[in-house]
């Protein structure tokens, strides 16, 4: 079994056809190896715009690419046939879902394919590098955090070209290569519901009524006594996540839980956050304690029902892709790190009778 590790650049354009913005192609670079990671060929095309002719001036500084050079490029469609050849029955490798999801839209827009044609068995490798770097789960690790990560040295690569990047994409596999590991990443991707799970747009429910909310999600337990907190406060709605005030009628700590859902494509993430109660009015938010949950979902269950309003299930994404596609390639950047801090809450007293306590508030949430 071989592997073809493809990296892609595009150009954020408009399309007059679409009436909306689009990520063209305009370059293809790959690197075939085989199952012990030697090289055995390479693949790089320039593709000549057809929609967007001329290119932004951020794409001409990161790609240092002309308009001139691309325009003694191949059509899109001649590139993925000789693309298609060349790459034979190998698994198909990209550094993040973003390539491939350009490449729908492109195979979509120049061919009519609603697939891409070479896209048979698809390895995602950024998935694949976090999980052997034990990345945080909740964070998305660039291909320069990656090779910093494994001291790979970056300047020796052309970056934002697309064959150095599949040059730099491999460097960093054969860095936490191993053959068992790889395999239960390796997709099925000529499937729809391969399609599905990558165009899956995920939606920040912002409606506590949703039904896919359980009541448990809304409450807390104390950090110090486990007991079940009370809620003294509203839930406001900030920044996309829910927030209330609790007391522990136990020890007397005051904290604010924070609660954010996320519909994603293998159903509602409960993320739950406990923060220390004067830390965030001075509107410093130090993470104590972090839960996660992923509860799956049935798919229908996150579409609004026939009859129901849509505000009473998922809130809906607005149709913003076409702007946020439109948005040149640039490997994702690490968000800057969140602060880890321990703090210990001010407001705690010393802790009542348990008995007493329990008789007189009985617990809830
Ligand atoms: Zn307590």
């Amino acid at each position: 079994m071989d592997f073809v590790i493809l990296d892609l650049e595009w150009n954020g354009t408009y399309s007059r056809r679409l009436k909306g913005f689009m990520n063209e192609i305009i370059e293809f670079g790959a690197v075939k190896v085989n199952e012990d990671l030697k090289i055995l060929d390479t693949f790089s095309a320039l593709v000549r715009p057809q929609v967007g002719k001329k290119l932004s001036g951020k794409i001409k500084s990161l790609t240092n690419l002309t308009n001139e050079e691309l325009a003694c490029g191949l059509q899109f469609m001649q590139v993925i046939s000789r693309f298609n050849k060349w790459m034979g029955k190998a698994v198909l490798m990209t550094w993040g879902t973003a390539d491939i999801l350009a490449l729908t839209e492109n195979c979509k827009y120049f061919c009519g394919n609603e697939r891409v044609p070479f896209l048979k068995k698809y390895v995602n490798l950024q998935s694949y590098c976090e999980d052997r770097l034990h990345y945080d789960v909740n964070k998305r690790m660039g291909l320069s955090t990656s090779a910093q990560l494994l001291g790979i040295d970056e300047q020796s690569f052309e970056h934002h070209r697309a064959l150095d990047d599949s040059m730099l994409s491999l460097r960093c596999l054969q860095a936490l290569y191993d053959k068992e590991a790889m395999k239960p990443f390796i997709q099925n991707a000529d499937e729809k519901v391969f399609y599905d799970k990558i165009l899956f747009k995920t939606v920040v429910v912002c409606d506590l009524s949703n039904p896919l909310i359980k009541r448990t999600d809304l409450m807390f337990n104390c950090e110090f006594c486990g007991r079940r907190a009370h809620r003294e406060s509203d839930w406001v709605l900030k920044n996309k996540s829910y927030r209330a005030s609790f007391l522990c009628r136990n020890c007397r700590t005051r904290f604010y839980g924070r609660v954010q859902f996320k519909l994603k494509f293998d159903g509602l993430v409960v993320k739950k956050t406990i923060l220390p109660f004067k830390e965030m009015e001075a509107k410093e938010t130090p993470t104590v304690i972090q839960t996660k949950e992923i509860r799956a979902v049935a798919r229908d269950s996150a579409k609004p029902k026939e009859g129901v309003p849509a505000a009473k299930t998922a809130k809906l994404p607005k149709p913003v892709r076409a702007q946020e596609r439109s948005i040149p390639k640039e490997k994702p950047v690490d968000p800057p790190k969140a602060k880890e801090v321990k703090v210990k809450p001010r407001y705690r007293y010393p802790p009542k009778k348990k008995a007493k306590t329990n008789s007189l508030h009985p617990r809830g949430n």
